[in-house]
């Protein structure tokens, strides 16, 4: 039989299988476009044209090599183009060599946390937060130590934080744009966060690391997203293309680190070894090829901003609130009852699917995914009018 880990795990993540199953049988009695289906993160607009041009242009070609294995770290000219994409955008220095290709962001999180950690030593996450955070940490040993953000905000207390850290602490995750509330960190939030992680590790003698998590990092409204690599030392940026060029099925993303960080050489060994020994061996070949050529491109966001604008302010309007997100494609309102399980089986029967904020460790809200068509979010308009009539 399989382990038993495995298996209460498996009992633990049975209520997002649940929902796919209920939006099935919904979708088969009410028809499709009778179900508004809020609960995946799974980008609806096509990739670019620019994406679809390259692959064309790379299947034509006669390039000796396309589909052999390569450096584990990936194609060095494809690094050294996201390299000096970085630092167009920021003035540092990084060559191919701070970059390691890897498979999505999923990949990139488990290849760090492998490479970063001892058994035992602890990684703090702010909730709300990607719940696949504890699973990956728990892969390579690790324990996830769990701080809420202001729950008004939901922006990290950086004093909090300071206060959690302990000897054995090895590296704080952020999110930004956030998974699951739209909340895009300023550049004072991360400073705040980059000086307590310097006074800590000089407190220590341990170097804190700062992963930062950024698949949305492209996917942001009329304001900045600063790049971490230029607040702290120590950071390690993991992106991906899955949101930015609507590619989640390719499993396309890289990691990349300061050339300053400490020890940089060792870490990217490390990085490398273990893109290696976790069985990715390297990021897939061809599409490696296709970011080089679409570096500069992204899914027109104004698709998700007029949805975030449309779905924001009609919710509000209704009653519901929400702070409002300026990234990703999320919105993270308060439940209208506290229990958000309950809530989540009461938009049910308005034909509405949700996912209840206990999934991000955060009770009491739940997560609207708009990658839905703009149609389909005016159409559920009245069910979460029905919806909130019922508490009122
Ligand atoms: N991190 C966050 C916050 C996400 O929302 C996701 C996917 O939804 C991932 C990581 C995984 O991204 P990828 O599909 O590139 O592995």
């Amino acid at each position: 039989m399989i382990s038993k880990k495995i298996s209460h795990n498996l009992a633990n993540s049975s209520m997002i299988r649940a929902m796919f199953e209920e939006g099935e049988k919904l979708r088969k009695i009410y028809g499709a476009d009778k179900v508004y289906d809020f609960s995946l993160g799974n980008p609806d607009p096509e990739p670019p044209v620019e994406v679809k041009s390259a692959l064309r242009e790379l299947a034509g070609s006669d390039q000796l090599k396309m589909h052999s294995y390569m450096n584990n770290a990936g194609f060095p000219e494809v690094r050294e183009t996201i390299a000096q994409k970085i630092n167009s955008e920021t003035g540092l220095n990084l060559n191919f060599s701070n970059v390691v290709m890897t498979v999505g962001a999923g990949g990139a999180l488990n290849v760090v946390l492998k490479t970063l950690l001892n058994p035992g030593e602890e990684v703090i996450v702010f909730a709300p937060f990607f719940v696949e955070y504890t699973s990956y940490i728990d892969n390579h040993g690790g324990k996830t130590v769990i701080i809420n953000t202001d729950f008004n905000t939901f922006l990290p207390d950086p004093e909090i934080l300071r206060a959690k850290i302990t000897p054995n602490t090895k590296a704080v995750i952020i999110n930004t744009p956030n998974n699951p509330t739209g909340v895009v960190y300023s550049r004072d939030t991360l400073s705040s966060i980059a000086k307590v992680l310097e006074d800590k590790s000089r407190e220590y003698g341990n170097t804190i690391y700062l992963i930062s998590d950024e698949p949305y990092r492209k996917l942001a409204y009329d304001v900045e997203v600063p790049n971490i690599l230029t607040i702290y030392r120590n950071a390690i940026m993991i992106d991906c293309f899955s949101k930015s060029l609507s590619l989640p099925g390719e499993r396309m993303g890289y990691i990349a680190t300061n050339p300053e960080a400490d020890d940089v050489t060792t870490l990217m060994n490390g990085l490398v070894y273990c893109n290696r020994v976790l069985g990715f061996v390297n990021a897939p070949a061809l599409f490696q090829k296709v970011i080089a050529k679409t570096i500069n491109s992204t899914v027109d966001i104004n698709i998700y901003k007029e949805r975030r604008d449309l779905l924001y302010n009609s919710l509000t309007e209704l009653g519901y609130e929400c702070v409002k997100p300026d990234g990703a494609f999320y919105l993270f309102p308060k439940a209208l009852i506290p229990d958000d399980i309950e809530f989540k089986n009461r938009a049910v029967k308005y034909n509405l699917l949700i996912v209840p904020g206990s999934g991000f460790r955060a009770p009491g809200y739940f997560r609207l995914a708009y990658c839905v068509s703009l149609e389909t979010i005016k159409n559920s308009l009245p069910a979460f009018e029905a919806l909130a009539k019922e508490f009122k």
